[in-house]
């Protein structure tokens, strides 16, 4: 099965239960921010230009647990910022758990090695045999060191005590990975950040945990690097991807149209350009496991349309219900139902190519359009056996772990390849002066004076940036 039983009959059931009470608008997936603070600072973040990112602006936890009773959506997922520095992380996965949703923490994985070291720490018992097996498996895979293992075995009653994130079939690591190496760690402007992504994955499959990656693809990415990165991916055993088109709305349109005095269309992903970096979606969805629906695969393929069902995954933060969606905000609501009962939704998103809103336009993101493939909205004849055929059928086998792969994979910093000294080489080269690096990469220094950034997987925001910075790449990578 492409997808655990329980999961998808859960999600099923959901659908079939609103279906049979004939509910007109209802929530598939939470996106639950409980704080907007990180501890990267990608590029394009979105979420900074909106939220604070002051660590006392955080959503209760009593408050969090409670919008995901309010809205009763079966899937919640804990983006941000960075929601592992949230410090009632641990308490928020074990409520909803109880509340018996699917939970997908959204991270940039850099915490994710501390977290499972405190779940071993938690559960490490010397007689069981498995839990030294598991240790000296890390440890020779050099995900744990001499010292945190010692740490681990000797353990005191506090951490023992400590509520921790345990593996469990309802519950998925789902780590922002927008490239290769060399590519993810210029987006998250920190170099080292992919190899942890990796080292995370891996641990967090030693030790029976699902993992999924969510990946953004803009104007200037790469997509045979983007098979690349799927079947690396898959040789490190990751359950499932989800891949939605980066997209950006209109004030940041007018700002660089105004800054660089160009067409939105010189560097923006429009959706015909979207459809272009899609066409292989489906093929993909035969060789690795992508999360969405067929109809969502299809539309992102340019080979029919959906209508925008923003309702369905609505985001809950700490200004409250965000409206009409998790990229643009025209209002917040105290309420799910008063946000459903206010906000005007047939003013929102594309119907057969035109837009209600010119914010819509180019948007074809996966929290807009993914849950209309599962709802039936503009369904199609055959849509739900392919549906059920996609969700129960045979999950793509894992690629084979193979060292050119893995060599194709640490294509940066690994190698000597830090897009620092890239970054210093391309603004000093009078090939660079030439062609614009300097203004380039001082324009990303400039972003970098804002408080902090809040992107791709937890929000996109100024997607030029990125697609800046990935022109820089291919440039870099002709000069070669
Ligand atoms: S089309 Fe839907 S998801 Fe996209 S920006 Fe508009 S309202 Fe939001
Ligand atoms: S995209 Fe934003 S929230 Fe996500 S890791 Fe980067 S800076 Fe943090």
């Amino acid at each position: 099965m492409r997808f655990p039983f329980a999961l998808s009959a859960k999600i099923a059931g959901h659908i079939i239960k609103h279906k049979v009470r004939k509910t007109p608008k209802f929530a598939m997936v939470l996106q639950l921010e409980p704080l907007h603070t990180c501890n990267l600072t990608c590029t394009g973040c979105g979420r900074i230009r909106e939220y604070s990112t002051n660590l006392k602006d955080m959503v209760p936890l009593e408050k969090c647990l409670q919008a995901a009773m309010d809205c009763d959506a079966p899937m919640v997922s804990i983006c941000g910022g960075e929601p592992l520095i949230y410090p009632k992380i641990e308490e928020l996965v074990a409520g909803l758990l109880e509340q018996k949703r699917i939970i997908y923490i959204c991270t940039n994985g850099m915490f994710m090695r501390k977290k499972m070291r405190d779940y071993l720490a938690a559960i490490y018992d010397p007689p069981h045999p498995s839990h030294e097996s598991q240790l000296a498996q890390l440890l020779a895979e050099n995900l744990i060191s001499d010292k945190e293992a010692e740490a681990i075995r000797h353990a005191d009653a506090a951490a023992r005590a400590k509520v921790v994130i345990r593996p469990s079939q309802w519950m998925y690591w789902n780590v922002h990975v927008d490239g290769l190496e060399f590519t993810h760690d210029l987006i998250v402007e920190r170099e080292g950040v992919f190899k942890e992504c990796v080292a995370a994955i891996k641990m967090a499959k030693i030790l029976g945990f699902q993992t999924a990656t969510n990946t953004t693809v803009y104007k200037e990415t790469d997509v045979q690097e983007l098979d690349d990165m799927f079947a690396f991916l898959s040789s490190l055993n990751v359950d499932g991807h989800t891949i939605s088109p980066g997209y950006e709305y209109d004030a940041a349109k007018k700002d660089m149209v105004k800054r660089l005095g160009k067409q939105p269309e010189d560097f923006f992903l429009t959706r015909k350009m979207t459809r272009q970096k899609f066409a292989k979606i489906q093929e993909w969805g035969e060789r690795f496991t992508i999360f969405g629906t067929v109809p969502y695969q299809e539309f992102l393929a340019g080979k029919r349309e959906l209508t925008c069902t923003a309702w369905a995954i609505p985001t809950f933060n700490v200004n409250g219900w965000k409206a009409p969606c998790y990229l643009m905000t025209d209002g917040h609501y105290d309420g799910y139902q008063e946000m459903l009962a206010k906000v005007q939704w047939e003013k929102y998103g594309v119907v057969d190519g035109v837009a209600r809103d010119s914010r819509c336009e180019n948007c074809m993101v996966h929290c807009g359009y993914d849950p209309s493939g599962a709802l039936g909205t503009n369904y199609q004849r055959g849509d739900n056996w392919k549906n059920l055929k996609y969700n129960f059928g045979a999950k793509p086998k894992p690629y084979p772990a193979n060292p050119e792969l893995t060599k194709r994979a640490f294509n940066g910093v690994t190698i000597g390849k830090g897009h620092l000294a890239e970054a210093n080489a391309a603004i000093n080269s009078p090939r660079a002066a030439m062609n614009g690096a300097q203004a380039a990469f001082s324009r990303k220094e400039e972003a970098q004076h804002h408080e902090a950034h809040v992107g791709s997987h937890c929000g996109t925001g100024d997607t030029s940036e990125r697609d800046e910075l990935l022109a820089k790449i291919a440039e870099a990578k002709k000069a070669e």
